[in-house]
């Protein structure tokens, strides 16, 4: 069996060795579940969600051991690994309250010679293909409703957040789900392809565009459901109506830099209204200094290295080519010389839709600053991208922030927020930022086919 390596980010140390699973050891995987399949289906939705309950307990209990290994292996700050914890528990407890609510039969008509209703059945084993940005985050979404649905899951976590995936795994067993109902496979995309080679009943991806798509060919001959949580470029705009430009600006900051840049749905481009524009720089310069870049394991630190060491290198291409194009550096972008995947957050004002920095995904720290003169060039800007994950506003003015949301082609809008994701609300992209939806009610029938009985008595 061939095994890779798990680096820490933040010293480029191998953290753990782990074995590479191989087309034999997939299938084997796919065969144990299909075996364990029916019987999880049979039980009764209240016991599968009552093992949801022991893993979220279980996540409390371990937080601290698990926000560690997490922060280690994808670099994250100590800090954002608890939250994302705390915000996976967040949204196991909206599908164990939910669940079952979605899950019941309906009844349409009850009376008369026909009596007609809907009872909604697991499709069967499914893959989850997943991303390391927020490991417990994207994989709850799915796991844990495909799950409760009654599905057996063969899961494969990114190669760089295996170690996660594997804990998940243990704390999901000692839950009571049973081994052959959730299965991990570790590798990189050449192992991910297995599961493509399987006759899987779904397919739920999260991850890049590129290869979303290729998934989705993949998966296409299979008439089988196909979700992708993709990439984004999301916009952010600040009108001239803004009560407090400072704490705009320090939204607007954390929007761009949490989880240094590397959200899906991380702010990637500004537009701010000429009047506020300079105001706007100022405060957001003077609080990108005071923001502390290092060891993610130490208190205090903001901005941890980069998990993928290629990633550092599309970055600082980006802010060269706009550099090139008469893009002005306002801060930092520059690799730190020392050991991990450590860089400055850039800051680039003059920027427009000619450089690279405001088409594609940066996926890190690093973001485009545009002066525009109207809400109507603001919209142009704002659409002007293949993506369609979400798009924000900032003004007082919640009319003004309507009209503008309302034209947005994307999943979510945001008016006066950004960066966020909420369990009551389905999280979708539209165009190259995926297809389908997790979270809320839509995410939790996503995992299920519905059945129409015609009964005559
Ligand atoms: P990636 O596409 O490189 O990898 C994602 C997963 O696919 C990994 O598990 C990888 O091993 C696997 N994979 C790669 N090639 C494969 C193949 N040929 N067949 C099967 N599996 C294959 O993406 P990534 O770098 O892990 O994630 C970053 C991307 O994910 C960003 O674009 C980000 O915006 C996106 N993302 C989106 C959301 C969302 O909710 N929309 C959430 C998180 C991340």
């Amino acid at each position: 069996m061939s095994t890779f390596n798990v680096i820490n980010p933040a010293n480029e140390q191998v953290l753990a060795q782990l074995d590479e699973d191989s087309a034999a050891s997939v299938q084997e995987k796919f065969e144990l579940v299909r075996k364990g399949q029916k019987a999880w289906a049979a039980i009764p939705v209240a016991e599968r969600i009552d093992c949801i309950r022991r893993f979220d307990l279980l996540l409390s209990e371990e937080l601290d051991k698990l926000a560690q290994i997490l922060s280690e292996e994808v670099g994250k700050p100590l800090q954002q690994a608890k939250n994302e914890l705390n915000g996976a528990r967040g949204r196991i407890s909206f599908f164990i309250q939910h669940s079952e609510k979605w899950l019941q039969d309906e009844w349409l008509v009850t009376e008369g010679s026909t009596q007609e209703r809907i009872s909604y059945e697991p499709l069967g084993i499914i893959a989850n293909i997943s991303a390391w940005n927020y490991p417990y985050l994207v994989g709850v979404n799915v796991f844990i409703p495909a799950l409760i649905g009654g599905n057996a899951v063969l899961y494969k976590p990114s190669e760089y957040s295996s170690l996660t995936g594997l804990a998940i795994r243990d704390l999901l067993y000692r839950s009571g789900v049973p081994e052959n109902v959730f299965q991990v496979v570790l590798g990189g995309g050449g192992v991910g392809s297995y599961l493509l080679d399987l006759p899987l009943n779904g397919y739920y991806f999260t991850g890049s565009n590129k290869t979303g798509k290729l998934i989705a060919q993949r998966v296409a001959e299979k008439l089988v459901p196909c979700q992708l949580e993709l990439g984004g470029k999301d916009p952010l705009y600040v009108t001239d109506e803004v009560a407090d430009i400072r704490q705009v600006a320090a939204a607007a900051l954390e929007g761009v830099i949490y989880n240094n840049g590397q959200s899906c749905c991380a702010v990637e481009r500004i537009y701010v209204q000429e009047k506020v524009y300079d105001q706007f720089l100022t405060a957001f310069l003077e609080q990108v200094k005071e923001l502390k870049v290092g060891d993610p394991l130490v208190e205090g630190t903001d901005i941890g290295p980069l998990t993928r060491k290629e990633q550092l290198a599309f970055i600082l291409d980006q802010v060269q080519d706009a550099q090139n194009k008469g893009a002005n550096l306002l801060y930092g972008g520059f690799r730190i010389q020392q050991p991990g995947y450590y860089m400055m957050p850039a800051v680039l004002g003059e920027v427009n839709h000619s450089m690279r920095v405001m088409q594609e995904e940066s996926f890190g720290p690093v973001i485009g600053i545009q002066k525009v003169e109207s809400d109507q060039e603001a919209v142009e800007l704002m659409k002007d991208t293949s993506y369609g994950l979400t798009a924000a506003v900032y003004t007082s003015n919640k009319e003004r922030a309507e009209q503008i949301l309302r034209q947005m082609n994307t999943g979510t809008v945001y008016w006066n927020c950004c960066d966020r994701v909420s369990a009551n609300l389905p999280w979708s992209g539209r165009k190259d930022s995926g297809l389908g939806s997790t979270l809320s009610f839509s995410g939790i029938r996503a995992f299920v086919q519905p059945k129409s009985w015609h009964l005559r008595g």
